[in-house]
């Protein structure tokens, strides 16, 4: 009789309760989570024979049924601006994006969430590439994992260590909660990353019932991509506001901190030439963040081949600024890092073996030549 073999337990994507779990199933002290979850990573180590403060029969004990497996660099480059993305290829053969950008004081990543993404917002090139699958824990951590074993190989190339990492790569995050949640558990935990609530940014196009969900589980940053102020633009921009208009997910952005009066909701809002961009627009937002402890970040947009869409030019934007500004409302415009290499906001397509058949309808429908090719080079 033919049987496939069982993978084997990726122990990458265990947080710390998962791990005491597991050697608990296995008759072991719950303090070896700790222990591994230190080896996996903090020391980076991909072999559990390298665990050295563990006796070499527990070695072996786990190994006959778990081992450790990190994505795979496709591709790796930077952009004249130290913007730096990885093309990893998951062990189905789909690829997904990572980019970390350097600053003075932070070094941020992107992480994806999510194989393409199910959401098809209009100005946004992952949605137009379809979707595939959710990531896994392993596969959403394995993304930091490699950033920071990548970036200290680099080391004087970049100034900066991960200090931040943003669910604002590929997908929806709030459509894969628990693999979400478990990776950003580890991101927070001492044993692992350590970074603190503050330095996660978790984005979300507004799937409301999760913003209370989450608001349960932890405390992280919220940025919403809001994009309109009226439910009749936001509906053709971001569509699944038909489905969570605009009233339920300020109410969900107002309990989100509501027990935090020193944190504010950041308030996504690409700006799109002619579309979102008059002052009238400007008075419309204000009058829906009337009450909503938010702050607004202005994301010139990135455009991509066959868009229809363009970015406003920068008086126009200074002009929305200064109306929020006038109002009280605290806005920054996002400086627009790795557009030479596509790794701005929005450009992010790795290699999504499209289920939904989205991507096909959409280059057809926009038919117009010079497509570019989402060939990934393999060096
Ligand atoms: N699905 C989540 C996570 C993606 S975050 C969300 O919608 O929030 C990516 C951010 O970049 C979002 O605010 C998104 O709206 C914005 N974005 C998407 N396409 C863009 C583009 N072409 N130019 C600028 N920003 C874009």
């Amino acid at each position: 009789m033919l049987t496939t073999p069982c993978p084997k337990l990726n122990l990458l994507g265990l947080h710390r309760l998962g791990l005491e779990a597991f050697f608990k199933a296995l008759g072991e002290k719950p303090y070896r989570a700790t222990q591994v979850l230190k080896w996996i990573h903090f020391q980076g180590v991909q072999h559990i024979e390298a665990m050295s403060n563990l006796s070499k029969a527990l070695r072996e004990k786990i190994a006959a049924i778990a081992d450790i497996r990190v994505p795979e660099v496709a591709y790796e480059t930077t952009s004249a601006d130290g913007t730096h993305k990885w093309v990893l290829r998951l062990a189905d053969g789909n690829c997904i994006e990572t980019v970390f950008i350097p600053e003075q004081t932070r070094g941020t990543l992107c992480v994806s969430s999510q194989v393409g993404c199910t959401l098809n917002c209009d100005f946004c090139s992952t949605g137009k590439q379809g979707f595939n699958r959710n990531l896994t824990a392993a596969e959403i951590i394995g993304q930091v994992w490699v950033a920071v074993r990548s970036l200290s190989e680099k080391q004087g190339e970049h100034d900066h260590a991960v200090t931040n990492v943003v669910l604002m790569g590929m997908g929806e995050p709030l459509l894969n909660f628990d693999a979400v949640v478990t990776a950003m558990n580890m991101m927070l935990d001492d044993f692992a990353y350590g970074l603190s609530k503050r330095r996660i940014t978790l984005s979300t196009a507004g799937v409301v019932p999760a913003i209370y969900q989450l608001r349960e589980r932890t405390d992280v940053a919220l940025a919403v991509s809001l994009h309109a102020p009226t439910d009749a633009l936001r509906n053709v921009l971001v569509p699944l506001n038909k489905k969570y208009p605009l009233k339920d997910l300020m109410a969900a952005c107002k309990a989100y901190f509501k027990n935090d009066k020193r944190r504010y909701v950041t308030m996504e809002y690409v700006m799109l030439a002619d579309v979102n961009d008059s002052p009238q627009q400007a008075a419309e937002l204000i009058q829906l963040l009337k009450g909503v402890r938010a702050k607004v970040n202005l994301i010139p947009f990135n455009p991509f081949p066959h868009t229809l869409y363009q970015r406003s030019s920068q008086p126009v934007i200074d002009r929305f600024r200064s109306i929020l500004l006038n109002a009280g409302i605290n806005a920054i415009t996002r400086k627009t890092r790795g557009d030479g290499i596509d790794a701005a906001c929005g450009q992010l397509v790795g290699q999504v073996k499209d289920r939904t058949r989205r991507s096909a309808r959409y280059l057809n429908k926009s038919n117009r030549g010079g497509e570019k090719s989402l060939e990934i080079p393999i060096k």
